[in-house]
């Protein structure tokens, strides 16, 4: 699904340096490249606060628990997410209280995420998937007037421009309270292991974000508050600082191979190909089909029998897992994400496609789908 030894090949000469210095100078925890990939990540967004931690997860983690979410408070996230996303909430005593999502974003359907909010409702978590953002000039409005903090799960749209429809244009993360993204290897911006942060421009929830990151100190030995230990290592912040630099190279490939499979696929009677948002730009961390009148797993099996690998992101909606089972939900209640995970198809999709590997990829998919 992804090429990182191609990405790789290109940036090698750089990216190795990166690492030969981080063992020089041996400062793996907390070494000179976490600040300046810190630096420059909070340039390239545009906020005023990035806090490196060690995943995603962590990410959403700490970010809950800096807004002083307390058991019982309910969180409202997607119901067509990765499990990440509702399972910090359950971990921390919170109820995730899940709602269905737009048929064409595949992102959260704020009609139905206004409609679920109680007075225990503390918090939303919009997840922007696919690369793709979610409707946050409404998501925003709505948590205003109930007074609820947004969390933003910026895990798969991390470089997506968001534009209100005033014109103004910001990065994805940086509209709600706070932002969470993963630097996962197959991620946009993608590490060599794990990594993960937190952005926000409120000063106060930045240094409680340090605060928790660092086993809630505040000073060295001095523990304000309960922590978790969560650091982006050094190592994986020197490869990032020269990933960042081509992340919008990266989504320009992402998008002209996304222009590729749209062409080919264009006006197909089974084959729906991604929507595209007015107010978001794409990144394309997933290319995903809605097949109608397809059997989606004999695909599966003709396009690995030619070597072209393909994916089912998700298959199990979150209501219907065993982990995430509340009398709040049932089979059936949320049509559009059942129905998603029932009918899309994830192709391959990274940096590295050239126009030879897409013409066989999509001619291989269409020689199915007659
Ligand atoms: C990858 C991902 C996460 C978790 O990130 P990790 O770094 O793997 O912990 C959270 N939410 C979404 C939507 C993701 O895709």
């Amino acid at each position: 699904m992804v090429d990182l030894k191609g990405q790789y090949q290109k940036i090698k000469t750089e990216v190795d340096a990166g690492i030969q210095e981080v063992i020089n100078n041996t400062a793996f925890i907390n070494g000179p490249a976490v600040k300046e990939f810190q630096a420059d990540l909070e340039a390239y967004l545009g906020v005023k606060h990035v806090i490196p931690c060690a995943n995603g997860t962590d990410a959403l983690q700490i970010a809950m628990m800096a807004l002083g979410l307390k058991p019982g408070d309910e969180v409202i996230t997607a119901s067509f997410t990765y499990v990440a996303t509702a399972e910090v909430i359950g971990l921390l005593g919170l109820t995730p209280v899940l709602v269905d999502v737009y048929p064409d974003t595949f992102c959260i359907d704020v009609k139905a995420m206004e409609k679920a909010i109680t007075p225990k409702t503390k918090a939303i978590v919009p997840v922007h998937l696919f690369g793709q953002c979610a409707d946050m000039e409404a998501i925003m409005q709505v948590a205003k007037k109930h007074n609820l903090a947004v969390i933003e799960d910026v895990a798969q749209a991390i470089g997506a421009d968001y534009t209100f429809a005033n014109g103004t244009k910001v990065k994805a993360g940086t509209v709600g309270t706070i932002g969470c993204t993963s630097f996962f290897p197959s991620k946009n911006l993608g590490c060599y292991g794990d990594g993960g942060a937190i952005y926000t421009n409120d000063e106060e929830l930045a240094k409680k974000c340090k605060m928790i990151a660092h086993h809630g100190q505040s000073v060295q030995y001095v523990h304000d508050v309960l922590g978790v230990n969560s650091r982006l290592d050094t190592l994986q912040a020197a490869i990032l600082k020269v990933k960042l630099k081509r992340l919008d190279e990266y989504a320009a490939a992402r998008n002209r191979a996304a222009a590729h499979y749209d062409k080919a696929f264009a006006g197909h009677a089974k084959i729906k190909t991604p929507f595209r948002s007015k107010s978001s730009t794409h990144v394309f961390h997933q290319y995903t089909l809605q097949l109608t009148g397809i059997d989606r797993n004999k695909l599966r099996e003709f396009l690995a029998s030619k070597d072209i690998p393909s994916m089912i992101y998700y298959p199990i909606p979150l209501h219907m897992q065993k982990a995430y089972a509340s009398p709040l939900y049932k089979e059936g209640d949320f049509p559009v994400t059942e129905k998603l995970c029932a009918s899309v198809l994830s192709l391959p999709m990274h940096t590295e496609l050239d126009e030879q590997t897409l013409s066989y990829i999509s001619t291989s998919v269409l020689e199915f789908c007659k």
